[in-house]
């Protein structure tokens, strides 16, 4: 039987975003953009909170939630204009493989203190020959004395200058003498303050307070305790992690979809330019934000399903494929319909619809591009040839 009834404990993580923006809103977090400073009060008050950890076993400081209520986190935060990119490449990406696949000593190294806000993690995969190619990554471990000394380059990480430690996925054995192009990976736990560690600041016109850094690693040395799970089989920690990230990039879409049609509507019925009759009972004006609604309230639907899947161990590739997929395309749909409603003001800074744009037409680019999301949608749903 379907169920679509959120429990009292996941109804109060949907809300926290409504009690977080009254004290961190939207224009707490735009300055902190404008200025490309970390929102460093505002993950504090998360932290203290108990929110960082929800999915972080209760053992090592976290909730021990599922991927559901992380969902619906980053749901009611992102209703209220404050997406957390950080939280997507640090709680889920980083302290979730950590709490699953780390060592006893990782995660009472690591994950209390996550937990607690008083450190942090970025997620380096992407890199400048690579790209969305992940297999063709080159970033080589090379095991040396009992040692591995770590090198390449990985691109557009977010929040590595501020981070303390990125979880690096790197080859310890070359594509050419691998049997499956997926074997040969393994993941790391870098120290970013680590010797042979340079950065180099990206600037992107997305509006986040994280900035995106080039990250160089020259010789780093490593020890075998910082290898994440096992030598050469980092894919398939990686595969594990793929999908809660495109859930909860789907979530933050859909809250930031919302967001902007909730200041259309408002705008829209006190905006009154012809008959003394409010612009919002156009039909060329609502039309474009009903569709929008529809849609978000869909790829909602869809990204509640994927981590319902997710949580009870039914295959979520599918379902997480396809609401990332929608709700980065509904987001970008909800605030294209805002920015019209608003007219001028839809291109200013003192009303902020415009700003929301770069961040969900980011999300039909990253973490994974719309293009993957279709391939796998036709390759693995739909049974259709692989193209490359
Ligand atoms: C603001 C921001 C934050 C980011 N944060 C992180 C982070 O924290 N960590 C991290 O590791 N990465 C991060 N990234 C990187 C991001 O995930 C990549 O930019 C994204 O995956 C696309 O890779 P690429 O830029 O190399 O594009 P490319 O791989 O060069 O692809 C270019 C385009 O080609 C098309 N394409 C590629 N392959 C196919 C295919 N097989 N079929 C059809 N079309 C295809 C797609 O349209 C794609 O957009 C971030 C990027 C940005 C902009």
């Amino acid at each position: 039987m379907l169920n679509f009834d959120l429990s009292h404990e996941q109804q109060l993580i949907y809300s926290y975003g409504d009690s977080l923006a009254r004290e961190f809103d939207r224009k707490y977090w735009m300055a902190c953009a404008e200025k490309k400073a970390f929102p460093a009060e505002m993950y504090r008050k998360i932290a203290a909170d108990g929110f960082l950890g929800l999915m972080v076993s209760e053992r090592y400081g976290g909730s021990g939630l599922g991927m559901l209520e992380a969902a619906l986190f980053s749901e009611g935060m992102s209703n209220n204009g404050i997406p957390m990119l950080s939280l997507v490449v640090g709680a889920t990406m980083s302290m979730s493989p950590i709490d699953k696949f780390g060592t006893e000593a990782q995660k009472q190294r690591f994950l209390p203190d996550c937990c607690q806000g008083k450190i942090r993690f970025c997620f380096a995969i992407t890199e400048p020959n690579a790209g969305t190619n992940t297999m063709a990554a080159t970033t080589f471990a090379r095991e040396q004395g009992g040692k591995f000394l770590l090198s390449g380059q990985k691109v557009f990480i977010t929040d590595a200058g501020d981070s303390d430690y990125a979880l690096v996925v790197t080859r310890t054995t070359p594509l050419a003498e691998v049997r499956k192009k997926s074997d040969g990976f393994t993941l790391f736990i870098v120290d970013m303050k680590a010797p042979g560690i340079s950065l180099q600041y990206i600037p992107v016109s997305v509006q986040v307070p994280e900035k995106q850094w080039l990250v160089f690693f020259d010789n780093v040395e490593l020890s075998p305790d910082d290898v994440l799970g096992e030598v050469g089989r980092g894919f398939e920690l990686l595969f594990d992690s793929l999908n809660p990230e495109r859930i909860l990039v789907a979530a933050m879409a859909v809250g930031l979809g919302r967001f902007a049609l909730g200041k259309a509507v408002a705008y829209a019925a006190e905006r009154r330019l012809f008959n003394n009759v409010p612009i919002g009972a156009y039909q060329g004006l609502q039309h474009p934000l009903a569709i929008a609604k529809a849609e978000i309230e869909m790829a909602a639907l869809m990204t509640h399903k994927a981590a319902w899947a997710y949580d009870h161990g039914v295959p979520a590739g599918e379902f997480s494929n396809m609401a990332k997929y929608y709700a980065a395309e509904a987001a970008c749909h909800a605030v294209d319909a805002a920015i019209q409603c608003f007219g001028g003001n839809g291109f200013t800074k003192e009303y902020g619809i415009f700003d929301l744009y770069p961040l969900v037409r980011l999300f039909r680019t990253g973490p994974i591009n719309r293009e993957m999301l279709l391939n796998f949608i036709a390759e693995h749903v739909m049974g259709m040839p692989r193209s490359y």
